[in-house]
């Protein structure tokens, strides 16, 4: 092939009869055949279509991948992924690659654009071993972005030279798992409190306090109290497994409202009494049935009005109002209960659903509370595909609210 080219440009300036043509056009065949491989026809004119950064690329890394090739295959890839050279030089970058490190990640040294030090080392190693490394890595992006980073040789005649980086955005993942292992951890403290106060008394009723009768007492009531507090967070662990297992099923229930609301009035009546409380039931006229799980909206008044007493002032009343509205356009039922008490300060109200979450855990605590009221209700809610929401005025009190959808809107109901 380029002794033809040869043959043919000495052909062609001999023609013409200039020597120095016929060297100029022998040394450009040689360029051209080098250039663009023994498969291009010589001398002919190429229509060769090169991407826009091509011609930034350093010649042998063009010239063994071209950028155009290369980017078809990352291009297919949903996650972002790069094609590397040996020497770091970015040859090509899928669209993901793009919108996670930049447009100008192309045609420049990945060092540069990409200063992550573990990501650099992977490139490295796999280059040096001609073989695939994995890595985690954060900080990709943004602060929190983790990423499982792969980087892969090209080939048997990449041997090492033109790696494949792919980046697996595991954020969620890992965000998942740090809330799972914070709630293990949270969960275990919040039971070892009681427990360590139920081996205590236990000991002291054993030893010192054996043979004293009024001390026996208070303990036992101490005990008792603390047993029960235990007995409330295994039901509200438990109870928060179960939603988190029904979470993707839609309840299929029509039912009334305001029954339940008159039952969690029933329910509480001895706490309201004893606290110089009273439930202020409003229920609009004619309130349309909605669709939903009776236990779970029993639970998520009970725990909505058992806050509005915990948190509430003595001797004021607690409202319970539930009435038809237009959210975004979709008919619901919703039912707000209010209360006059401490109210809740802003800063706190985005956080208020997250589980052991308290403003003033002590005072929760010797309440009765657990802390995992209101994740409760949410997680509820959200099952439900309604809507809840806070509205509080520090030192007046605060509106707790949630949507829940109308029976007429589901097409499957079973009536009860
Ligand atoms: P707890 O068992 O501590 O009451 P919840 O999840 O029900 O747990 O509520 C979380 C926190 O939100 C409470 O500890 C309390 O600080 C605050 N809170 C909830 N409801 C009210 C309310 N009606 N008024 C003031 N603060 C509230």
């Amino acid at each position: 092939m380029l002794a033809a080219a040869l043959l043919l440009a000495a052909a062609v300036a001999a023609g013409y009869g200039l020597g120095a043509i016929a060297i100029l056009l022998i040394v450009g065949a040689i360029v051209t055949f080098l250039g663009q491989g023994s498969a291009m026809p010589i001398l002919a004119p190429s229509p060769v279509r090169l991407p826009p950064s091509a011609d930034r690329l350093p010649t042998a890394t063009a010239a063994s991948v071209p950028a155009e090739r290369a980017a078809l295959g990352v291009d297919a890839l949903g996650d972002p992924a790069l094609i590397v050279g040996g020497d770091f030089w970015v040859i090509a970058a899928n669209a993901a690659a793009r919108t996670l490190f930049g447009d100008r990640v192309v045609a420049d040294d990945l060092r540069l654009v990409l200063r992550h030090p573990a990501v650099l080392d992977a490139v490295r190693v796999a280059a040096a071993a001609a073989a695939p490394v994995e890595r985690e890595v954060t900080g990709l992006g943004t602060t929190n972005g983790a990423y499982r980073v792969r980087v892969a040789t090209l080939g048997p005649d990449g041997g090492g030279e033109r790696l494949l980086v792919t980046f697996v955005d595991i954020t969620q993942a890992r965000l998942t798992e740090r809330m799972r292992v914070d709630f293990i951890a949270n969960a275990s403290h919040e039971l070892r409190t009681p427990v360590t106060t139920l081996l205590g008394f236990i000991e002291t009723l054993q030893g010192p306090a054996a043979d004293d009768e009024p001390a026996r007492h208070r303990f036992l009531e101490i005990m008792h109290r603390e047993a029960a507090r235990m007995s409330r967070l295994i039901d509200d662990l438990l109870s928060l497994s179960r939603i988190e297992l029904d979470k993707h099923v839609r309840p299929q229930t029509a039912l009334d409202v305001a029954p339940l609301i008159a039952d969690v009035g029933r329910t509480l009546a001895m706490r309201l009494e004893a606290d110089d409380r009273r439930l202020a039931i409003r229920v609009a006229d004619g309130l349309p049935p909605v669709v939903a799980d009776r236990d779970q909206v029993l639970q998520v008044l009970h725990n909505l009005v058992s806050n509005a007493l915990k948190y509430g002032r003595s001797g004021t009343a607690i409202t319970v109002d539930a009435e038809p509205v237009d959210a975004a356009g979709v008919a619901m039922v919703r039912v707000t209960v209010g209360d006059r008490g401490d109210g809740i300060a802003p800063e706190h109200l985005p956080r208020l659903t997250e589980r052991f979450y308290r403003i003033d855990t002590s005072r929760s605590r010797s309440m009765g509370g657990t802390g995992l009221g209101l994740a409760i209700v949410k997680h509820i809610v959200e099952r439900h595909r309604g809507a809840f929401d806070i509205v509080s005025v520090p030192g007046e009190g605060s509106h707790v609210s949630f949507t829940l959808p109308l029976a007429s809107t589901e097409v499957t109901v079973k009536r009860v």
